[in-house]
Protein backbone atom coordinates (compact mmCIF):
# COMPACT_ATOMS: atom_id res chain seq x y z
CA UNK A 1 0.00 0.00 0.00
CA UNK A 2 0.77 3.67 -0.21
CA UNK A 3 3.73 5.30 2.04
CA UNK A 4 2.02 5.68 5.23
CA UNK A 5 -1.46 4.37 4.46
CA UNK A 6 -2.83 0.88 4.92
CA UNK A 7 -6.11 -0.48 3.96
CA UNK A 8 -7.17 0.14 7.32
CA UNK A 9 -7.53 4.01 6.36
CA UNK A 10 -9.87 3.69 3.28
CA UNK A 11 -13.15 4.69 3.06
CA UNK A 12 -15.39 4.27 -0.25
CA UNK A 13 -18.55 5.93 -0.84
CA UNK A 14 -20.94 4.09 -2.64
CA UNK A 15 -23.91 5.71 -4.60
CA UNK A 16 -27.09 3.62 -5.47
CA UNK A 17 -28.23 0.86 -3.49
CA UNK A 18 -28.93 -1.38 -6.55
CA UNK A 19 -27.55 -4.78 -7.17
CA UNK A 20 -24.49 -3.29 -8.75
CA UNK A 21 -23.61 -0.76 -5.82
CA UNK A 22 -24.15 -3.79 -3.69
CA UNK A 23 -21.79 -6.31 -5.62
CA UNK A 24 -19.62 -2.83 -5.37
CA UNK A 25 -19.57 -2.75 -1.69
CA UNK A 26 -19.31 -6.52 -1.62
CA UNK A 27 -16.21 -7.05 -3.68
CA UNK A 28 -14.72 -3.99 -1.93
CA UNK A 29 -14.79 -5.77 1.61
CA UNK A 30 -12.85 -8.61 -0.29
CA UNK A 31 -10.17 -6.66 -1.71
CA UNK A 32 -9.43 -4.16 0.98
CA UNK A 33 -10.44 -6.10 3.98
CA UNK A 34 -9.96 -3.29 6.42
CA UNK A 35 -11.71 -0.87 4.52
CA UNK A 36 -14.94 1.35 5.26
CA UNK A 37 -17.53 1.06 2.63
CA UNK A 38 -20.88 3.85 2.92
CA UNK A 39 -23.53 3.30 0.40
CA UNK A 40 -26.09 6.08 -0.07
CA UNK A 41 -29.29 5.41 -1.54
CA UNK A 42 -31.97 8.41 -2.86
CA UNK A 43 -35.00 6.76 -1.31
CA UNK A 44 -36.05 5.34 1.88
CA UNK A 45 -35.78 1.79 0.67
CA UNK A 46 -32.59 -0.18 -0.50
CA UNK A 47 -31.93 -2.24 -3.36
CA UNK A 48 -33.17 -0.13 -6.54
CA UNK A 49 -35.05 -2.39 -9.12
CA UNK A 50 -35.32 -5.50 -7.35
CA UNK A 51 -37.82 -3.60 -5.08
CA UNK A 52 -38.58 -1.02 -7.65
CA UNK A 53 -38.27 -2.73 -11.58
CA UNK A 54 -38.48 -6.94 -10.87
CA UNK A 55 -42.15 -7.85 -11.37
CA UNK A 56 -44.26 -8.62 -8.12
CA UNK A 57 -44.74 -12.48 -9.17
CA UNK A 58 -40.94 -12.90 -9.86
CA UNK A 59 -40.57 -14.29 -6.06
CA UNK A 60 -37.09 -15.83 -5.83
CA UNK A 61 -35.49 -13.33 -8.24
CA UNK A 62 -37.60 -10.60 -5.26
CA UNK A 63 -35.27 -12.26 -3.03
CA UNK A 64 -31.75 -11.54 -3.80
CA UNK A 65 -32.12 -8.65 -1.64
CA UNK A 66 -31.55 -11.05 1.46
CA UNK A 67 -27.85 -11.60 0.06
CA UNK A 68 -27.28 -7.86 -0.41
CA UNK A 69 -29.13 -7.47 3.49
CA UNK A 70 -26.26 -9.90 4.82
CA UNK A 71 -23.88 -7.19 3.12
CA UNK A 72 -25.16 -4.81 5.79
CA UNK A 73 -24.75 -6.89 8.78
CA UNK A 74 -20.88 -6.43 8.14
CA UNK A 75 -19.61 -3.84 10.80
CA UNK A 76 -17.87 -1.82 8.18
CA UNK A 77 -20.60 -0.97 5.74
CA UNK A 78 -23.01 1.89 6.53
CA UNK A 79 -26.41 2.94 4.51
CA UNK A 80 -27.34 6.35 4.34
CA UNK A 81 -30.86 5.79 2.94
CA UNK A 82 -32.99 8.79 1.86
CA UNK A 83 -29.43 10.71 0.89
CA UNK A 84 -29.92 11.99 -3.19
CA UNK A 85 -26.42 12.58 -4.10
CA UNK A 86 -26.11 15.76 -6.22
CA UNK A 87 -28.72 17.13 -4.31
CA UNK A 88 -28.92 16.26 -0.68
CA UNK A 89 -25.14 16.19 -1.18
CA UNK A 90 -22.68 17.47 -3.64
CA UNK A 91 -20.21 15.50 -5.26
CA UNK A 92 -17.49 17.54 -3.99
CA UNK A 93 -18.85 16.86 -0.61
CA UNK A 94 -18.37 13.44 -0.94
CA UNK A 95 -14.65 13.69 -1.98
CA UNK A 96 -13.80 15.79 0.77
CA UNK A 97 -15.15 12.03 3.17
CA UNK A 98 -13.69 9.61 1.05
CA UNK A 99 -11.18 8.01 -0.49
CA UNK A 100 -12.97 7.11 -3.87
CA UNK A 101 -16.33 6.78 -4.85
CA UNK A 102 -18.79 3.65 -7.35
CA UNK A 103 -21.41 5.93 -8.64
CA UNK A 104 -23.68 2.89 -9.15
CA UNK A 105 -27.19 4.91 -9.56
CA UNK A 106 -28.25 2.56 -12.52
CA UNK A 107 -30.60 3.97 -14.99
CA UNK A 108 -34.56 4.71 -14.75
CA UNK A 109 -35.70 6.82 -17.50
CA UNK A 110 -37.40 5.88 -20.74
CA UNK A 111 -35.94 5.62 -23.83
CA UNK A 112 -38.26 7.95 -26.16
CA UNK A 113 -39.41 6.56 -29.67
CA UNK A 114 -39.29 9.81 -31.58
CA UNK A 115 -42.32 9.60 -33.76
CA UNK A 116 -45.53 11.51 -34.35
CA UNK A 117 -47.90 10.74 -31.59
CA UNK A 118 -45.88 10.02 -28.80
CA UNK A 119 -47.57 12.62 -26.49
CA UNK A 120 -50.55 11.73 -27.10
CA UNK A 121 -53.33 10.66 -24.10
CA UNK A 122 -52.65 7.10 -23.70
CA UNK A 123 -49.07 7.04 -24.26
CA UNK A 124 -46.61 5.76 -21.57
CA UNK A 125 -43.37 4.61 -20.54
CA UNK A 126 -42.42 1.02 -19.35
CA UNK A 127 -40.66 3.32 -16.60
CA UNK A 128 -43.43 4.53 -15.05
CA UNK A 129 -46.10 1.66 -15.13
CA UNK A 130 -43.38 -0.75 -13.97
CA UNK A 131 -43.08 2.10 -11.15
CA UNK A 132 -46.57 2.28 -10.51
CA UNK A 133 -47.90 -1.52 -9.98
CA UNK A 134 -44.29 -1.91 -7.39
CA UNK A 135 -45.38 0.92 -5.61
CA UNK A 136 -42.20 3.39 -6.30
CA UNK A 137 -42.86 7.05 -4.54
CA UNK A 138 -41.79 9.22 -7.19
CA UNK A 139 -45.20 6.81 -9.84
CA UNK A 140 -47.94 5.83 -7.50
CA UNK A 141 -49.71 8.94 -8.53
CA UNK A 142 -49.87 7.95 -11.91
CA UNK A 143 -53.29 6.92 -13.64
CA UNK A 144 -53.66 4.51 -16.81
CA UNK A 145 -56.64 4.37 -18.41
CA UNK A 146 -57.00 0.42 -18.11
CA UNK A 147 -60.75 0.91 -19.84
CA UNK A 148 -58.42 0.51 -22.79
CA UNK A 149 -59.41 -3.02 -24.45
CA UNK A 150 -56.49 -3.57 -26.79
CA UNK A 151 -52.82 -2.34 -25.51
CA UNK A 152 -49.48 -2.17 -27.61
CA UNK A 153 -46.16 -2.50 -26.08
CA UNK A 154 -43.15 -1.54 -28.05
CA UNK A 155 -40.49 -3.20 -27.54
CA UNK A 156 -39.46 -7.00 -26.95
CA UNK A 157 -36.94 -7.16 -24.00
CA UNK A 158 -37.60 -8.87 -20.52
CA UNK A 159 -39.49 -5.40 -19.58
CA UNK A 160 -41.75 -5.03 -21.98
CA UNK A 161 -43.06 -8.87 -21.99
CA UNK A 162 -42.98 -8.32 -18.13
CA UNK A 163 -45.62 -5.24 -18.61
CA UNK A 164 -47.49 -7.40 -21.04
CA UNK A 165 -47.52 -10.17 -18.54
CA UNK A 166 -49.28 -7.71 -15.71
CA UNK A 167 -51.62 -6.61 -17.91
CA UNK A 168 -53.03 -10.01 -19.40
CA UNK A 169 -53.21 -12.30 -16.45
CA UNK A 170 -55.44 -12.57 -14.12
CA UNK A 171 -55.12 -10.02 -10.97
CA UNK A 172 -55.92 -12.39 -8.49
CA UNK A 173 -52.54 -14.55 -8.99
CA UNK A 174 -51.00 -11.42 -8.38
CA UNK A 175 -52.98 -10.56 -4.94
CA UNK A 176 -50.51 -12.82 -2.73
CA UNK A 177 -47.62 -11.21 -3.86
CA UNK A 178 -46.10 -7.41 -3.17
CA UNK A 179 -48.07 -5.84 -5.62
CA UNK A 180 -49.08 -1.74 -4.87
CA UNK A 181 -52.22 -2.33 -3.61
CA UNK A 182 -53.42 0.63 -5.66
CA UNK A 183 -52.37 -1.27 -8.81
CA UNK A 184 -54.06 -4.52 -7.79
CA UNK A 185 -57.04 -2.78 -7.52
CA UNK A 186 -56.82 -1.09 -10.82
CA UNK A 187 -56.05 -4.47 -12.42
CA UNK A 188 -59.09 -5.83 -11.01
CA UNK A 189 -60.89 -3.23 -12.98
CA UNK A 190 -59.00 -3.74 -16.18
CA UNK A 191 -61.11 -3.93 -19.52
CA UNK A 192 -57.60 -4.93 -21.46
CA UNK A 193 -58.41 -7.98 -23.58
CA UNK A 194 -55.30 -8.07 -26.03
CA UNK A 195 -51.73 -7.01 -26.00
CA UNK A 196 -49.68 -6.39 -28.93
CA UNK A 197 -45.53 -7.08 -28.30
CA UNK A 198 -44.01 -5.25 -31.03
CA UNK A 199 -40.62 -6.27 -32.22
CA UNK A 200 -38.29 -4.36 -34.41
CA UNK A 201 -36.49 -7.47 -35.25
CA UNK A 202 -36.97 -11.13 -36.04
CA UNK A 203 -36.78 -13.69 -33.36
CA UNK A 204 -33.56 -15.03 -33.74
CA UNK A 205 -32.42 -11.74 -32.68
CA UNK A 206 -35.01 -11.09 -29.68
CA UNK A 207 -33.49 -9.87 -26.33
CA UNK A 208 -35.59 -11.86 -24.14
CA UNK A 209 -34.11 -14.73 -22.15
CA UNK A 210 -35.55 -18.38 -22.37
CA UNK A 211 -37.12 -18.43 -18.87
CA UNK A 212 -39.09 -14.89 -19.31
CA UNK A 213 -40.56 -16.04 -22.28
CA UNK A 214 -41.35 -19.40 -21.13
CA UNK A 215 -44.22 -18.13 -18.91
CA UNK A 216 -46.05 -17.15 -21.31
CA UNK A 217 -46.58 -20.82 -22.07
CA UNK A 218 -48.79 -21.64 -18.85
CA UNK A 219 -50.16 -18.00 -18.21
CA UNK A 220 -53.72 -18.78 -16.64
CA UNK A 221 -56.89 -17.18 -19.43
CA UNK A 222 -54.57 -16.06 -21.31
CA UNK A 223 -53.49 -17.19 -24.80
CA UNK A 224 -50.29 -16.46 -25.88
CA UNK A 225 -49.65 -16.10 -29.78
CA UNK A 226 -46.87 -16.29 -31.91
CA UNK A 227 -48.02 -16.52 -35.76
CA UNK A 228 -46.33 -19.13 -38.06
CA UNK A 229 -44.81 -16.40 -40.54
CA UNK A 230 -42.91 -14.88 -37.64
CA UNK A 231 -41.21 -18.72 -37.44
CA UNK A 232 -40.33 -18.56 -40.68
CA UNK A 233 -36.62 -17.12 -41.12
CA UNK A 234 -34.67 -15.45 -43.56
CA UNK A 235 -31.38 -16.93 -44.71
CA UNK A 236 -29.25 -14.22 -42.55
CA UNK A 237 -31.18 -15.73 -39.43
CA UNK A 238 -31.02 -19.17 -40.31
CA UNK A 239 -27.64 -18.98 -40.56
CA UNK A 240 -26.98 -17.19 -36.85
CA UNK A 241 -29.38 -19.43 -35.16
CA UNK A 242 -27.03 -22.42 -36.71
CA UNK A 243 -24.19 -20.89 -34.63
CA UNK A 244 -26.60 -18.99 -31.94
CA UNK A 245 -25.84 -19.22 -28.23
CA UNK A 246 -28.12 -22.24 -26.14
CA UNK A 247 -30.50 -19.30 -25.20
CA UNK A 248 -31.12 -18.04 -28.38
CA UNK A 249 -31.94 -21.46 -29.76
CA UNK A 250 -33.84 -21.98 -26.26
CA UNK A 251 -36.01 -19.49 -27.29
CA UNK A 252 -36.77 -20.13 -30.53
CA UNK A 253 -38.02 -23.55 -29.70
CA UNK A 254 -39.85 -21.70 -27.11
CA UNK A 255 -41.84 -19.49 -29.64
CA UNK A 256 -42.77 -22.52 -31.53
CA UNK A 257 -44.39 -24.33 -28.58
CA UNK A 258 -46.22 -21.22 -27.83
CA UNK A 259 -47.25 -21.13 -31.84
CA UNK A 260 -48.32 -25.04 -31.47
CA UNK A 261 -50.70 -24.25 -28.58
CA UNK A 262 -52.71 -22.05 -30.77
CA UNK A 263 -55.77 -20.52 -29.71
CA UNK A 264 -56.88 -22.34 -26.62
CA UNK A 265 -59.81 -20.23 -26.02
CA UNK A 266 -58.63 -17.88 -23.67
CA UNK A 267 -60.59 -14.09 -22.82
CA UNK A 268 -56.97 -13.02 -23.16
CA UNK A 269 -54.84 -12.70 -25.77
CA UNK A 270 -51.09 -11.76 -25.70
CA UNK A 271 -49.54 -11.84 -29.57
CA UNK A 272 -45.81 -11.80 -29.92
CA UNK A 273 -45.02 -9.69 -33.24
CA UNK A 274 -41.83 -9.45 -34.95
CA UNK A 275 -40.32 -7.65 -37.88
CA UNK A 276 -42.59 -4.57 -37.75
CA UNK A 277 -41.92 -0.92 -36.14
CA UNK A 278 -44.25 1.89 -35.38
CA UNK A 279 -44.03 4.84 -37.60
CA UNK A 280 -46.77 7.03 -36.00
CA UNK A 281 -49.11 6.96 -33.26
CA UNK A 282 -52.57 7.96 -34.61
CA UNK A 283 -55.11 10.09 -32.88
CA UNK A 284 -56.30 13.94 -32.35
CA UNK A 285 -55.79 13.51 -28.68
CA UNK A 286 -55.86 10.54 -27.51
CA UNK A 287 -53.99 6.72 -28.90
CA UNK A 288 -56.51 5.86 -31.61
CA UNK A 289 -54.20 3.51 -33.53
CA UNK A 290 -50.84 2.76 -34.49
CA UNK A 291 -49.32 2.99 -38.04
CA UNK A 292 -46.50 0.20 -38.37
CA UNK A 293 -43.95 -0.90 -40.96
CA UNK A 294 -43.40 -4.27 -42.32
CA UNK A 295 -39.28 -4.83 -41.53
CA UNK A 296 -36.45 -7.47 -43.05
CA UNK A 297 -33.28 -8.84 -41.83
CA UNK A 298 -30.63 -7.42 -44.09
CA UNK A 299 -26.84 -7.12 -43.48
CA UNK A 300 -24.66 -4.12 -43.80
CA UNK A 301 -21.07 -3.94 -42.86
CA UNK A 302 -21.10 -7.83 -41.81
CA UNK A 303 -23.75 -6.75 -39.25
CA UNK A 304 -27.41 -7.90 -39.39
CA UNK A 305 -29.83 -4.89 -39.51
CA UNK A 306 -34.31 -4.53 -39.24
CA UNK A 307 -34.46 -2.36 -42.69
CA UNK A 308 -38.48 -1.01 -43.15
CA UNK A 309 -39.66 -2.00 -46.57
CA UNK A 310 -42.47 -0.12 -47.92
CA UNK A 311 -45.01 -2.39 -46.39
CA UNK A 312 -47.52 -0.31 -44.38
CA UNK A 313 -50.09 -1.84 -41.55
CA UNK A 314 -52.56 -0.31 -39.40
CA UNK A 315 -53.39 -1.48 -35.88
CA UNK A 316 -56.30 -0.69 -33.75
CA UNK A 317 -54.93 0.22 -29.98
CA UNK A 318 -56.07 2.56 -27.52
CA UNK A 319 -53.03 2.17 -25.44
CA UNK A 320 -49.61 2.84 -26.38
CA UNK A 321 -46.45 1.73 -24.06
CA UNK A 322 -42.83 2.35 -25.23
CA UNK A 323 -40.02 0.03 -23.54
CA UNK A 324 -37.54 0.33 -26.01
CA UNK A 325 -34.76 0.55 -23.08
CA UNK A 326 -34.07 2.64 -20.05
CA UNK A 327 -31.74 5.71 -19.78
CA UNK A 328 -29.52 6.87 -16.84
CA UNK A 329 -29.52 10.45 -16.22
CA UNK A 330 -26.44 12.78 -15.55
CA UNK A 331 -25.49 14.44 -11.79
CA UNK A 332 -24.35 17.91 -11.94
CA UNK A 333 -20.47 17.82 -11.72
CA UNK A 334 -19.86 14.36 -13.57
CA UNK A 335 -19.12 13.85 -17.27
CA UNK A 336 -21.92 12.19 -18.95
CA UNK A 337 -22.55 10.50 -22.19
CA UNK A 338 -25.88 11.48 -23.52
CA UNK A 339 -26.15 9.27 -26.71
CA UNK A 340 -25.58 6.17 -24.43
CA UNK A 341 -26.85 7.56 -21.23
CA UNK A 342 -24.25 6.33 -19.37
CA UNK A 343 -20.51 7.55 -17.69
CA UNK A 344 -17.55 7.26 -19.71
CA UNK A 345 -15.42 4.83 -18.15
CA UNK A 346 -12.20 2.80 -19.16
CA UNK A 347 -13.03 -0.59 -17.10
CA UNK A 348 -15.30 1.32 -14.00
CA UNK A 349 -12.80 4.43 -13.54
CA UNK A 350 -14.71 7.50 -15.00
CA UNK A 351 -13.30 9.34 -17.36
CA UNK A 352 -13.33 13.20 -17.66
CA UNK A 353 -15.48 12.76 -21.10
CA UNK A 354 -15.99 10.64 -24.00
CA UNK A 355 -12.84 9.19 -24.71
CA UNK A 356 -11.16 11.87 -21.89
CA UNK A 357 -8.65 11.10 -19.43
CA UNK A 358 -9.07 8.99 -16.41
CA UNK A 359 -10.23 10.22 -13.17
CA UNK A 360 -8.74 9.43 -9.93
CA UNK A 361 -11.41 9.24 -7.21
CA UNK A 362 -14.41 8.32 -9.17
CA UNK A 363 -15.24 4.41 -10.29
CA UNK A 364 -18.90 3.31 -12.13
CA UNK A 365 -20.76 0.02 -11.98
CA UNK A 366 -23.57 -1.35 -13.45
CA UNK A 367 -26.15 0.40 -16.00
CA UNK A 368 -24.85 3.69 -15.29
CA UNK A 369 -21.76 1.84 -16.65
CA UNK A 370 -22.35 -0.25 -19.29
CA UNK A 371 -25.75 0.61 -20.47
CA UNK A 372 -29.38 -1.09 -19.17
CA UNK A 373 -28.67 -4.82 -20.14
CA UNK A 374 -28.08 -8.09 -18.35
CA UNK A 375 -29.81 -9.44 -15.48
CA UNK A 376 -29.54 -9.23 -11.78
CA UNK A 377 -26.07 -11.13 -11.37
CA UNK A 378 -24.94 -9.73 -14.91
CA UNK A 379 -23.88 -6.80 -12.15
CA UNK A 380 -21.83 -8.78 -10.17
CA UNK A 381 -18.84 -9.45 -12.71
CA UNK A 382 -19.32 -6.15 -14.03
CA UNK A 383 -18.76 -4.75 -10.09
CA UNK A 384 -16.01 -6.67 -9.68
CA UNK A 385 -14.37 -5.26 -12.88
CA UNK A 386 -14.44 -1.60 -11.59
CA UNK A 387 -13.11 -2.96 -8.06
CA UNK A 388 -10.19 -4.90 -9.48
CA UNK A 389 -8.97 -1.24 -11.14
CA UNK A 390 -9.70 0.72 -8.18
CA UNK A 391 -7.95 -1.92 -6.04
CA UNK A 392 -4.82 -1.23 -8.59
CA UNK A 393 -4.80 2.44 -8.37
CA UNK A 394 -5.40 2.28 -4.45
CA UNK A 395 -2.15 0.42 -4.45
CA UNK A 396 -0.37 2.35 -6.66
CA UNK A 397 -0.88 5.61 -5.19
CA UNK A 398 -3.02 6.98 -8.00
CA UNK A 399 -5.82 7.36 -5.45
CA UNK A 400 -5.55 10.41 -3.28
CA UNK A 401 -5.30 10.63 0.23
CA UNK A 402 -7.51 9.88 2.74
CA UNK A 403 -9.44 13.26 4.21
CA UNK A 404 -11.78 13.14 7.31
CA UNK A 405 -13.21 10.73 9.63
CA UNK A 406 -16.65 8.90 10.27
CA UNK A 407 -18.42 11.16 12.23
CA UNK A 408 -17.85 14.30 10.00
CA UNK A 409 -20.05 12.74 7.49
CA UNK A 410 -22.87 12.43 10.33
CA UNK A 411 -21.87 16.48 10.98
CA UNK A 412 -22.35 17.02 7.56
CA UNK A 413 -26.03 15.36 7.50
CA UNK A 414 -27.10 17.49 10.68
CA UNK A 415 -25.76 20.75 9.55
CA UNK A 416 -27.89 19.95 6.42
CA UNK A 417 -30.86 18.49 8.41
CA UNK A 418 -30.45 15.99 6.37
CA UNK A 419 -33.15 13.00 8.08
CA UNK A 420 -31.50 9.70 6.97
CA UNK A 421 -32.46 6.38 7.10
CA UNK A 422 -30.05 4.08 8.22
CA UNK A 423 -30.39 0.24 7.76
CA UNK A 424 -31.79 -0.60 11.54
CA UNK A 425 -34.46 1.91 10.40
CA UNK A 426 -34.69 0.10 7.13
CA UNK A 427 -35.06 -2.75 8.77
CA UNK A 428 -38.15 -1.48 10.95
CA UNK A 429 -39.97 -0.58 7.66
CA UNK A 430 -39.17 -3.85 6.52
CA UNK A 431 -40.53 -6.03 9.36
CA UNK A 432 -43.49 -3.35 9.12
CA UNK A 433 -44.27 -4.04 5.49
CA UNK A 434 -44.04 -7.75 5.84
CA UNK A 435 -46.43 -8.16 9.21
CA UNK A 436 -48.97 -5.71 7.21
CA UNK A 437 -48.88 -8.12 4.13
CA UNK A 438 -49.32 -11.42 6.43
CA UNK A 439 -52.48 -9.86 7.92
CA UNK A 440 -53.43 -8.50 4.00
CA UNK A 441 -52.43 -12.44 2.88
CA UNK A 442 -49.46 -11.06 0.40
CA UNK A 443 -45.64 -11.27 0.71
CA UNK A 444 -45.59 -7.57 1.63
CA UNK A 445 -47.80 -4.42 1.86
CA UNK A 446 -45.26 -2.07 0.73
CA UNK A 447 -45.43 1.65 1.78
CA UNK A 448 -45.20 3.80 -1.24
CA UNK A 449 -45.52 7.22 -0.20
CA UNK A 450 -42.18 8.44 0.96
CA UNK A 451 -43.14 10.92 3.72
CA UNK A 452 -45.01 7.68 5.23
CA UNK A 453 -42.20 5.97 4.95
CA UNK A 454 -39.98 8.44 7.17
CA UNK A 455 -42.94 8.80 9.50
CA UNK A 456 -43.09 5.29 10.15
CA UNK A 457 -39.07 4.99 10.99
CA UNK A 458 -39.92 7.66 13.56
CA UNK A 459 -42.84 6.51 15.17
CA UNK A 460 -41.01 3.36 15.28
P1 LIG B 1 -30.53 -0.09 -10.02
O1 LIG B 1 -31.09 -1.40 -9.62
O2 LIG B 1 -31.45 0.86 -10.72
O3 LIG B 1 -29.97 0.64 -8.72
C1 LIG B 1 -29.56 1.98 -8.73
C2 LIG B 1 -29.84 2.63 -7.38
O4 LIG B 1 -29.24 3.92 -7.32
C3 LIG B 1 -31.33 2.85 -7.13
O5 LIG B 1 -31.69 2.34 -5.86
C4 LIG B 1 -31.48 4.37 -7.17
O6 LIG B 1 -32.53 4.86 -6.36
C5 LIG B 1 -30.12 4.82 -6.66
N1 LIG B 1 -29.77 6.19 -7.05
C6 LIG B 1 -29.94 6.77 -8.27
N2 LIG B 1 -29.47 8.03 -8.26
C7 LIG B 1 -29.00 8.26 -7.01
C8 LIG B 1 -28.41 9.40 -6.38
N3 LIG B 1 -28.19 10.54 -7.07
N4 LIG B 1 -28.05 9.31 -5.08
C9 LIG B 1 -28.28 8.16 -4.38
N5 LIG B 1 -28.84 7.05 -4.94
C10 LIG B 1 -29.19 7.09 -6.24
N6 LIG B 1 -33.02 -8.82 -13.56
C11 LIG B 1 -33.20 -10.11 -13.19
O7 LIG B 1 -32.20 -10.80 -12.94
N7 LIG B 1 -34.44 -10.66 -13.05
C12 LIG B 1 -35.59 -9.94 -13.27
O8 LIG B 1 -36.72 -10.45 -13.12
C13 LIG B 1 -35.43 -8.57 -13.65
N8 LIG B 1 -36.52 -7.81 -13.87
C14 LIG B 1 -36.36 -6.50 -14.23
C15 LIG B 1 -37.50 -5.73 -14.46
C16 LIG B 1 -37.37 -4.41 -14.85
C17 LIG B 1 -38.61 -3.59 -15.10
C18 LIG B 1 -36.08 -3.84 -15.02
C19 LIG B 1 -35.95 -2.40 -15.46
C20 LIG B 1 -34.94 -4.60 -14.80
C21 LIG B 1 -35.07 -5.94 -14.41
N9 LIG B 1 -33.94 -6.74 -14.18
C22 LIG B 1 -34.10 -8.04 -13.80
C23 LIG B 1 -32.57 -6.20 -14.37
C24 LIG B 1 -31.96 -5.74 -13.04
O9 LIG B 1 -32.93 -5.10 -12.27
C25 LIG B 1 -30.75 -4.82 -13.33
O10 LIG B 1 -29.75 -5.60 -13.97
C26 LIG B 1 -30.16 -4.20 -12.08
O11 LIG B 1 -31.13 -3.68 -11.21
C27 LIG B 1 -29.19 -3.05 -12.43
O12 LIG B 1 -28.56 -2.69 -11.23
P2 LIG B 1 -28.01 -1.22 -10.92
O13 LIG B 1 -27.50 -1.29 -9.53
O14 LIG B 1 -27.11 -0.78 -11.99
O15 LIG B 1 -29.28 -0.24 -10.98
Amino acid sequence: YRLGYTAMSAKFAIVGSGPAGMYAADALLKSLPDCHVDVFEKYPAPYGLIRYGVAPDHYKTRNTSRQFARTFDEAAVGYYGNVEIGKDISLDELKEHYDAGVLAMGAYNDRKLGIEGEDLDGVYGACAFVGWYNGHPDYRHHQFDLTSKRVAIIGMGNVAIDCARILCQDPENLAKTDIAQHALEALRQSKVEEVFLIGRRGPVQASFTPAEVRELLHLPKVDAVVRASDLELDEHSKEVLSKASRNTKLNMEILQQIHDQGDRGNPRKLHLCFLISPTKIEGSERVEGLELVHNEIVKEGGVLKAKATDEVMHLNVDMVFRSIGYLGAAIPGLPFDDRRGTLPNDQGQLLDGVDGKLLNQEYTAGWIKRGPSGVIGTNKQDAIETVSRLKQNWQTSQTPQPKLVQHDLLDLLKEKKIQFVSFEDWKKLDKFEIEQGQQNGKSRQKICKFQEMLDLIQST
